[in-house]
């Protein structure tokens, strides 16, 4: 049960952190990232109260929620041309759009599947080299580039800290919250109205500082699928 154990303890600190920053831990989604498991693991951690899962493989996503239809599915991975005809019908919520060239495809894929695809934009808000992501100031472009297609949503942005630098960790969210800010409510010729209501950030080892940057949700795996991690006896 040391899935499940985790899972209620990563959430319980979430709702107190929100709490201890003001917010109401209903605004915080925490995305129980299972690339690393199998489906009898993500099963414990449904049981203890999980909705909501993060992938990084085509691979594994489809069959996971093959397996778990109900749940959430959010495709967190590098995303190849060729697999996202299989990526969008098994996604909730793509985190990890930046290129424009994807942009026909995912549209496509979803007329396909009947739906319209949520996604966010990957922000590389460090600017290191080995992380992907559009640098901000493209952003704003690429959002009206993804105006043009019917079934695309754009519903926020998405980025990932350097590891083990709370400092940098620091200036990456709040840098990612000051572009939502700044391009919310933008007027799409196509959309209409611009709600970038989702900031996706923090992991295992930065999401305390992610929420009280206003993260909507965070990404968390080894903190509740690893032996690495372990809450403290009750
Ligand atoms: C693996 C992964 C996570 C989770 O990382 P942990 O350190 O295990 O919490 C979050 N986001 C992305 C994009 C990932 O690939």
């Amino acid at each position: 049960m040391g899935i499940a154990r985790r899972y209620a303890y990563v959430r319980a600190q979430v709702d107190e952190v929100c709490r201890a920053v003001g917010r109401d831990p209903a605004e915080v989604k925490l995305l129980a990232v299972s690339k690393t498991v199998d489906v009898p693991a993500v099963a414990e951690a449904i049981a203890a109260g999980g909705h909501a899962f993060g992938e990084n493989r085509p691979d594994q996503i489809v069959p996971k929620q093959a397996a778990y239809p109900n749940e959430e599915w959010h495709f967190i991975g590098n995303i190849q041309s060729r697999r996202i005809k299989d990526i969008v019908p098994a996604s909730t919520l793509i985190h990890s759009v930046y290129q424009a060239s994807h942009l026909p495809k995912i549209d496509a894929a979803a007329q396909a599947a009947g739906k319209v695809q949520d996604i966010l934009v990957e922000v590389n808000v460090s600017g290191e080299e080995s992380k992907s992501g559009l640098e901000p100031h493209a952003v704003r472009a690429f959002i009206e580039e993804a105006d043009a297609y019917d079934h695309i949503r754009v519903c926020g942005l998405m980025t990932m800290a350097p590891r083990y630098d709370e400092e940098t960790a620091e200036k990456t969210f709040s840098g990612l919250a000051a572009l939502r800010n700044e391009l919310d409510g933008l007027v799409l010729p196509h959309h209409g109205e611009l709600v970038l209501s989702e900031l996706s950030m923090g992991m295992s080892e930065d999401w305390q500082c992610a929420i009280k940057h206003g993260a909507t949700i965070v990404r968390i795996g080894r903190a509740i699928f690893s032996d690495e991690f372990e809450p403290p006896e009750d």
